[in-house]
């Protein structure tokens, strides 16, 4: 096992909800790497969401921003509960998410949706159209409709009218394709661009973008698909995508539906690169349904952190082997109540399962 060279620094934040819970193994395995020498790597904690709005004022407080900015990483719980759902915007949790995400330029969004063999059974989709899925969504994260300006609601002539504005400029779009074609030349090279070419102006640019980037990755197919169909299609064959990659609106709801092909949301982790410091999260939420139960699914944030060893830490051999470890639990039938079904031999806990993964990381470590 290789040393990393230089020290790294992450920050981790926690959050609300089920984020401390979830939170638990991550700790564990942090702990191991390091006591092991395995990686360098110091952290720190800070505040996010509601906490840090009963703390400090702030979903997302300065000294949260500048120890973001002083590390490679930050690993995010999640952020939200009905405590924080009747403050101003301004106060919300959910205002923190977008605040860090535009503040860091993580730009690039990627939502990894591969399903686990083991956990065919807990798809809607018949296994013969999903087993073996392995793609991935890029979504654009800091620009498109959700920051477009201008933005409001006005009053006019006694009636009131809510408006966004759908901008994206061509820098933005080459950069985001520049990550789709790199990403595809580790898998297996094919890139879905996906947008409405046919009714808005912005998605004509996107195309037209997309297909000048793609003349420097020749070795990689390209192909443009329509939103509504790709909708369809996700549910139709998704087998058929490798890297889809589209702007902000469209891939906020088209990530949710691969997510959905796999079974459940406290399977999938997310990542959000391409400015100096990586972001990476779980896809939940704070689930304050199970908060404080010891029932969450701690899967998805332990490969939240597999993203981040993979893609901030340039350890691909150490999120290999956390992704191997998850495999082998599940293969021995734990499940978490989110993931029974078929093959379930035992219903374990949030501590429970976080033991099991971290045992089997610490074997599948130690045999290399
Ligand atoms: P949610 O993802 O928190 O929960 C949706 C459903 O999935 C719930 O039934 C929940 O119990 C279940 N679930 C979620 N994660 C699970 C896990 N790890 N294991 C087992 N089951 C799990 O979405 P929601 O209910 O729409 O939102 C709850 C709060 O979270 C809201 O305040 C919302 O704004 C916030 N939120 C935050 C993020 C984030 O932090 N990135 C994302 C989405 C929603």
């Amino acid at each position: 096992m290789k040393n990393a060279e230089r020290k790294r620094k992450i920050l981790l934040l926690p959050g609300d909800g089920i984020g401390p819970e979830v939170f638990g193994p991550v700790m564990r395995i942090l702990e191991h790497l390091v006591g092991w020498g395995v990686v360098s790597l110091e952290w720190e904690e800070g505040l996010i969401g509601g906490i840090a709005t009963d703390r400090t004022g702030l979903p997302l407080p300065a000294d949260t921003v500048e120890k973001a900015d002083r590390s490679d990483a930050v690993l995010l719980g999640a952020v939200g509960g009905p405590k924080y759902d009747t403050l101003p915007y301004e106060k919300r949790p959910e205002r923190a998410l977008l605040g860090i995400r535009e503040h860091l330029g993580a730009f690039a969004n990627l939502r990894p949706a591969r399903l686990f063999p083991e956990l065919a059974g807990a798809s809607t989709l018949k296994p013969e159209v999903i087993s073996d899925l392995d793609l991935m969504v890029v979504r654009e994260l800091t620009g498109g409709i959700y920051f477009g300006k201008p933005r409001g609601i006005v009053t006019e002539d006694g009636v009131r009218r809510g408006f966004n504005t759908e901008s994206y400029s061509e820098p933005e779009i080459a950069r985001i394709m520049r990550v789709a074609f790199d990403l595809a030349r580790k898998r297996r090279k094919k890139v879905t661009s996906v947008d409405k070419a046919n009714v808005l102006e912005s998605s004509v640019l996107w195309r037209e973008v997309a297909n000048a980037i793609h003349k420097e990755y020749p070795d990689v197919e390209l192909s443009h698909m329509y939103v509504d169909n790709a909708a369809m299609q996700l549910v139709r064959n998704p087998r058929q995508f490798d890297v889809l990659v589209t702007g902000n609106l469209f891939g906020d709801i088209l990530s949710d539906e691969a997510a959905q092909l796999t079974g459940s949301i406290g399977m999938l982790a997310s990542a959000s690169i391409g400015g100096k410091t990586g972001l990476y999260e779980p896809i939940h939420g704070s689930a304050p349904d199970i908060a404080g139960k010891d029932i969450a699914n701690p899967l998805a944030m332990i490969l939240s952190l597999a993203l981040l060893l993979r893609y901030s830490l340039d350890r691909d051999d150490l999120a290999g082997l956390l992704e191997t470890a998850v495999r082998n639990v599940l293969k021995e039938g734990l499940r978490t109540t989110d993931i029974q079904g078929d093959g379930t031999k035992k219903i374990v806990g949030t501590r429970e399962m976080g033991d099991h993964v971290f045992a089997e990381f610490k074997k599948v470590l130690e045999k290399k």
